[in-house]
């Protein structure tokens, strides 16, 4: 790297990091600002003052710059006086900082361009990521091309077509009569993996992908719920609630989580597989793209028959299945026929088993299948397929 470079990579690092703090203090500046809009204390004649300028009188220049923020101005913004209805975010079951996020987000504080450039910060309010127009709340989380390659492959994909204002707290609001909880927590924690994937490209030139995102947020909710599940479980319900989460094998064995994501538009299924001790310590993990036809039990099937592939190539012996496909395992243990064309996999699972001195199946709900589910929506994104034995890289180690 020649010397002028160099230099100029140190000045563009500097920048940056000049622009996070800048960022940071903005977000605390911008809050206050909201809420200290001055008031007379005494009561006073009306009059008409020119808000813009610090004695109150108009000037070309100054209505220059409110002609300009009113053109590229974001949409307006949630006010508190709209009572108690942040309850919306503050009573979801999700990690405190995404709360805060969201509540960022519906009060249009987050420093997107469009909002430094308000500021005079940066020079630029254009998204740095499409290059279409000003980057405002709504465009950096939900009409960006890069937010949409995320909402599309999400499972709430079809809210998101549904989404019809540009306030976000009022989307919320409306949403919470029509979705379940859970679907408003992912909503919302979707909503903060894709600015957190805005934020690594803007400052880290990384681009993530749409599939590991998705899988990042369910992830996310998924074991903030469950550190939260003891107390719930506390008392009667305990006998009646299924464990809200795995639950390691007896010693001795060895537990294999299989699942399988689709995406009906690519005509492609996701497989993952994950392999886990009496103690819950990872031993393996897999993800493979395979073909999809049209039948979600078929491509269930033949993730069981890849994670037993894997396990057998481990000489693992005792072993149980776990699946959240009540067909597969019904099919597997013999409580089911079928002459459809999933017999092809479970013929060769029957096969596989014989190479396993214990073998079992076990249907489980999605809950307790969250990582092999993650690992197939990620396998999604992918192009080949890896088998991970320890040494697992970054991205699935958060999955795990
Ligand atoms: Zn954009």
């Amino acid at each position: 790297m020649s010397p002028e470079a160099k230099v100029a990579e140190l000045i563009d690092k500097e920048n940056r990091w000049k622009t996070e703090v800048i960022q940071q203090n903005f977000l605390k500046d911008d809050a206050e600002e909201i809420l200290s809009i001055p008031l007379p204390r005494r009561e006073m004649e009306d009059k008409v003052i020119w808000h813009y300028d610090k004695q109150g009188r108009y000037s070309v220049k100054s209505g220059y710059q409110v002609a300009l923020k009113l053109k590229f101005s974001d949409p307006p913004s949630c006010s508190d006086s709209r009572g108690n209805n942040w309850g919306v975010i503050w009573k979801l079951n999700i990690p405190e900082k995404i709360k805060i996020f969201a509540w960022k987000a519906a009060k249009n504080i987050l420093p997107t361009a469009g909002n430094l450039w308000k500021r005079k910060i940066i020079q630029e309010a254009q998204c740095k990521r499409c290059g279409e127009g000003m980057e405002n709340t709504w465009h950096a989380l939900i009409s960006c091309k890069a937010a949409k390659k995320v909402w599309q492959s999400s499972a709430l994909a079809n809210a998101f077509q549904d989404m019809r204002s540009s306030d976000l707290l009022g989307e919320l609001m409306r949403f919470q009569k029509i979705l379940s909880r859970a679907d408003i927590e992912l909503l919302v924690t979707t909503l903060w993996v894709i600015w957190y994937a805005r934020n690594k490209f803007v400052f880290e030139s990384l681009k993530l992908d749409p599939n590991l995102l998705l899988a990042k947020a369910e992830a996310v909710n998924e074991a903030f719920s469950r550190t939260k599940a003891p107390n719930l479980l506390h008392g009667e319900n305990l006998q009646k609630n299924k464990p809200n989460g795995w639950i390691p094998p007896p010693q001795g064995w060895m537990k294999i989580n299989v699942d399988a994501a689709t995406d009906k538009e690519s005509k492609c299924s996701g497989l993952g597989v994950v392999i886990r001790d009496n103690q819950g310590k990872c031993m393996a993990a897999a993800i493979k793209k395979s073909k999809f036809t049209g039948d979600v039990s078929y491509v269930k099937a033949e993730a069981a028959e890849w994670g037993l592939c894997i396990a057998k190539e481990a000489g693992l012996k005792a072993v149980i299945l776990e699946t959240d496909s009540l067909e597969v395992a019904d099919l597997i243990n013999k409580r089911k026929a079928s002459s459809a064309e999933i017999v092809w996999r479970v013929q060769e699972i029957q096969a596989l088993k014989q190479d396993f001195s214990l073998f079992k199946v076990k249907h489980v709900s999605r809950s307790c299948n969250f990582c092999a589910h993650s690992l197939a929506k990620m396998a999604l994104g992918r192009t080949h397929s890896d088998v991970w034995w320890g040494n697992f890289p970054p991205e699935i180690l958060h999955v795990l």
